[in-house]
């Protein structure tokens, strides 16, 4: 019997678990790795994201060799099957293994190859938590609330605890971490690199692909080696994580990352581990007397939004993804795929950046772009596609539960306890943009009101006995109540006049 391992491009550790199964016979074990052209056709994915991917792939199968692996990598190959096909033969091999995939989608191309061996999966051990133990702690639990898996998560990781209290004696920092941008805010700049000769090989070649693409391939700053990923953390962590959590929440003009971490990229490849940030941090508050708020703000996105966001993936039933409680059916704007083609400047600033790198951090995410499809009425399905396109961290586990339910408030609440709707009033507090924005802020009606205004208050008019229900819309919806009959149809004419435009 021989065994194969066939390593994903969001695999790329040495630790994985189906290189950890055959780490003793590794010099009889043959290792696979495909760059496959059919699988990139299913969106135009963002150039960035391509060449991270396969350069990062490159990397490491040279990585696994000089450790003593047997390696076959296919480049630009057409599809995954063939090559498979052809090695399997090669190498006689009898079982091949590959590590659960995180996407589902993947897992369903996995099932349908026609290969001759058998395919086994090997549990991932790429997340804190194991599925069985998520849906064991949701069992008979009316809602699963982030908070609550959060402090689980700490108590069973045994992180920032004092025996069975959290140290600092609260769970939560998060008023202290939404302080809007003063002044002139010194952020440190983030830990970028210059492509080597295998990164500037993939640039070419993803610049000469005849598939659709999205974004600019140059300049590529992105690490593609776990020893750059491991930089980058640790950069992070003498520069950013001791001012983490002020400025969380906060957007100022032409900085792309304010403290934010950059690390989604070297997570979601493999190329990190969650254990290994969370340790770091809480490394550093103790040994260098760094603020808690910080500290326990960066752990709670990593222990706490990212595996709830995993765990509930892997939790939901197949009709999730379908999930739309608002019925919005309108298609994206053009302006998704060109900044250019947007005169509203917080959208313009925030979709530029994601062309030139494919990154934006969560408030962006959050309040600029997800916070317009929603109030706007884009189908959830087409502006989760389209995420998944633009984004360099993009995968579909990581994107289904953050657009659709956190983003889009499409599954009706599972996983949000209000959605995440805001007003020009948010963006002017929370941002620089609107001062330099051809629109009102203020105003709600009008030539130049801000497209932010009307289309909120005409998805809270659209949707005032949906969200009657949630209770923490009540204030705001008595609001909605007093405004004027008159205000209130001119808000509704802008709003379809714009979609008539655009
Ligand atoms: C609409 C929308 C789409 C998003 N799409 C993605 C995506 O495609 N890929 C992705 O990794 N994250 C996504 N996120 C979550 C989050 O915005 C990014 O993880 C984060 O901005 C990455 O940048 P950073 O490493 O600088 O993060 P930081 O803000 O510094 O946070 C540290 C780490 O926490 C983790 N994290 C924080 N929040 C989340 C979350 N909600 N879900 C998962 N991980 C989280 C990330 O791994 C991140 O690297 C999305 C959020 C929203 C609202
Ligand atoms: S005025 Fe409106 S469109 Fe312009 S930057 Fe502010 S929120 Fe964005």
């Amino acid at each position: 019997m021989t065994i194969g391992i066939w390593i994903l491009g969001d695999q790329l550790w040495a630790g994985q678990a189906a290189l950890k199964s055959c780490v003793e016979q590794k010099a009889q074990t043959p290792v696979i790795l495909i760059e496959s052209l059919q699988y990139v056709q299913q969106r135009p994915y963002h150039k960035q994201k391509l060449v991270l991917v396969w350069s990062a792939m490159r990397h490491f199968a040279k990585e696994l060799e000089q450790d003593g692996w047997s390696v076959g990598y296919y480049e630009l190959a057409q599809d995954f099957e063939a090559p498979l096909r052809e090695w399997v033969t090669e190498y006689q091999i009898t079982e091949l293994r590959v590590m659960e995939p995180s996407d589902r989608p993947f897992a369903n191309l996995l099932r349908s190859l026609d290969l001759p061996c058998q395919i086994t999966l090997i549990p991932n051990n790429r997340f804190l938590w194991q599925t069985s133990d998520f849906d064991q702690w949701a069992k008979n639990r009316k809602r699963l609330v982030m908070e609550d898996f959060y402090r689980e998560g700490r108590r069973r990781f045994e992180i920032l605890m004092e025996g069975d209290r959290p140290i600092g004696g609260t769970w939560n920092f998060d008023k202290e971490n939404r302080q809007p941008p003063k002044g002139n805010l010194h952020t440190p700049p983030p830990l970028w690199f210059e492509p080597d000769e295998i990164t500037q090989t993939v640039i070419q070649q993803v610049e000469q692909l005849t598939v659709p693409t999205y974004g600019h391939a140059k300049p590529f700053r992105w690490g593609t080696t776990r020893e750059q990923a491991l930089q980058v953390l640790d950069h992070f962590i003498q520069t950013r994580l001791p001012n983490f959590g002020p400025y969380q929440d906060a957007m100022v003009t032409d900085e792309e990352t304010m403290w934010h971490a950059l690390l989604s990229p070297y997570l979601n490849t493999g190329l990190l581990h969650p254990a290994e940030l969370v340790s770091a941090a809480e490394k550093a508050f103790h040994e260098n007397n760094l603020s808690l708020n910080s500290v326990e703000g960066f752990i709670r996105q990593v222990c706490g939004w990212r595996e709830y966001m995993h765990a509930l993936y892997r939790h939901v039933s197949d009709d999730y993804f379908a999930k739309n409680w608002f019925n919005h059916t309108h298609t994206l704007p053009e302006f998704f795929w060109d900044a250019a083609k947007t005169d509203m400047n917080c959208l313009q600033q925030t979709l530029k950046q994601v062309e030139q790198i494919g990154y934006a951090h969560h408030i962006q995410r959050l309040m600029i772009l997800s916070n317009f499809c929603l109030i706007s009425g884009l189908s959830p399905q087409a502006v989760e596609d389209w995420f998944h396109s633009a984004f360099i961290d993009a995968y579909d586990w990581v994107m289904q539960t953050n657009v659709i339910g956190m983003g889009l408030f499409a599954d009706g609440g599972m996983l949000a306890s209000k959605p995440y709707a805001a007003s020009a009033n948010y963006i002017n507090k929370m941002s620089d943009y609107c001062g330099k924005c051809v629109y009102n802020p203020k105003a709600r009606v009008g030539e130049n009101a801000c497209p932010y205004n009307f289309f909120y208050w005409n998805f809270l008019d659209r949707h005032h006995e949906k969200l009657k229900s949630q209770g923490r819309m009540s204030f705001i919806l008595a609001n909605l109540n007093k405004m004027p009959a008159a205000e209130l149809e001119e808000i509704r004419q802008q709003a379809r006049q714009w979609h008539e435009k655009s």
